[in-house]
């Protein structure tokens, strides 16, 4: 089992040492780490946000275990020096095309959630976010127009291989839940819709199992915050995804308890190759204070076991001694509570 881990700034370097000392201290047989330089660190250190040589090491590991990036000393540098292409490098050059967020309400946490707590209680669901395409890859521009205004476009699209995958992705993650999948789209007014419902009809022919129903995306903002617990997978392109993603977060309550997985095509002897970060950022307000929640890096590394190693046992483990120190009322800064990073490691690793 070879991992990269690409701890990054600020409170990744912090809650990172905690999900390696989670890793090293479940049962892993032949675990084998390599840490590599990412982010504002990577450019200070090698003038590049994403060496060749941390490309090298993810490309040699099975997985990839991923802190956070963002440096506000490096917030002048131009675009392709900045720390935040070092994980959108990453996702290219690996081809990760699958996003993969998790949603659930810990027993206790009920009241941190913007819901109400009976509503919060309610939501387990997974969104499945496609990556590499949509708006943010289409051609895009800006022009004067004869009139002398300013005219700006982005162009969204996607090819049939591109949904395909992506509803593969959905219905297999559904096939290990509750077998329900909802594609979230807008297919009344956008033809990238329309054929997105299209093949994932054609898709869903291969997933018998598996219950599927559609939804506009602007109706699907309503139900997550009007009844979340009726969603199971929620399959969407990249742009709804980045909202909705959002907004299911908040339903949950704190950033410092949710993970992702970003995943491909690629495969090893082992499972799936994927890069795992909690959706947190390097958080540079409280960065080197050791007050920073480490359970959301924890719970990545969690998902890391499940998608690319297949130990689910181990994966569920690691779970269930989070939410087991939650239940008794372990609780970080970002839960109104005052334990330290290294603490809540220490109380994590006590309940395994
Ligand atoms: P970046 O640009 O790296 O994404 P950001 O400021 O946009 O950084 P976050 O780093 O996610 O966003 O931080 C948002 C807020 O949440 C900050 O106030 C931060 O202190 C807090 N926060 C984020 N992660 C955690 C955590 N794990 N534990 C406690 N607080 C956190
Ligand atoms: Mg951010």
């Amino acid at each position: 089992m070879k991992i990269a881990v690409f701890a990054g700034d600020g409170i990744g370097q912090e809650v990172t040492r905690e999900a390696v000392r989670v890793l090293e201290a479940v049962d892993l047989p032949g675990l084998t780490l390599f840490e590599g330089d990412v982010g504002g660190v990577a450019y200070h250190r090698h003038g590049h946000p994403l060496p060749a040589e941390t490309l090298d090491i993810a490309r040699a590991s099975d997985a990839v275990l991923f802190g956070a990036v963002g440096d506000p000393t490096c917030d002048n540098l131009e675009r392709h020096l900045r720390p935040e292409q070092a994980v959108l490098g990453l996702r290219a050059e690996l081809g990760l095309f699958s996003n993969l967020r998790p949603a659930t309400v810990f027993a206790g946490l009920e009241d941190m959630s913007g819901l109400k707590p009976e509503l919060a209680r309610s939501i387990d669901m997974l969104i499945v976010r496609e990556l590499n395409g949509d708006v943010y890859f289409g051609d895009k521009g800006m022009r004067e127009t004869p009139e002398g205004e300013r005219e700006g476009w982005d162009m969204m699209s996607y090819s049939e291989s591109e949904v395909r995958r992506i509803a593969h992705s959905g219905f297999q993650a559904a096939r290990k839940r509750g077998s329900k999948l909802c594609s979230v789209d807008k297919a009344n007014v956008l033809e990238t819709s329309q054929l997105w419902r299209d093949v994932v009809i054609e898709v869903a022919a291969e997933y018998p199992d598996v219950t599927l129903s559609h939804m506009y995306v602007d109706n699907a903002a309503m139900q997550m915050v009007k009844d979340p617990g009726q969603f199971d997978v929620v399959l969407t392109g990249n742009l709804f995804g980045d909202i909705l993603s959002d907004l299911a977060s908040m339903c949950v309550g704190s950033i410092g308890l949710l993970a992702s997985a970003s995943l491909g095509e690629r495969t090893t002897e082992f499972g799936t190759f994927g890069l795992y970060e909690p959706i947190h950022g390097s958080a540079p307000d409280i960065a080197g204070q050791g007050i920073a929640n480490p359970m959301a890096m924890i719970l990545s590394a969690a998902m890391m076991l499940r998608h690319s190693f297949g130990n689910e046992a181990q994966a569920v483990r690691i779970e269930n001694a989070v939410s087991a120190a939650l239940a008794d009322g372990v609780r970080g800064g970002d839960l109104g509570g005052d334990l330290g990073t290294s603490a809540i490691g220490d109380a994590v690793l006590a309940r395994l």
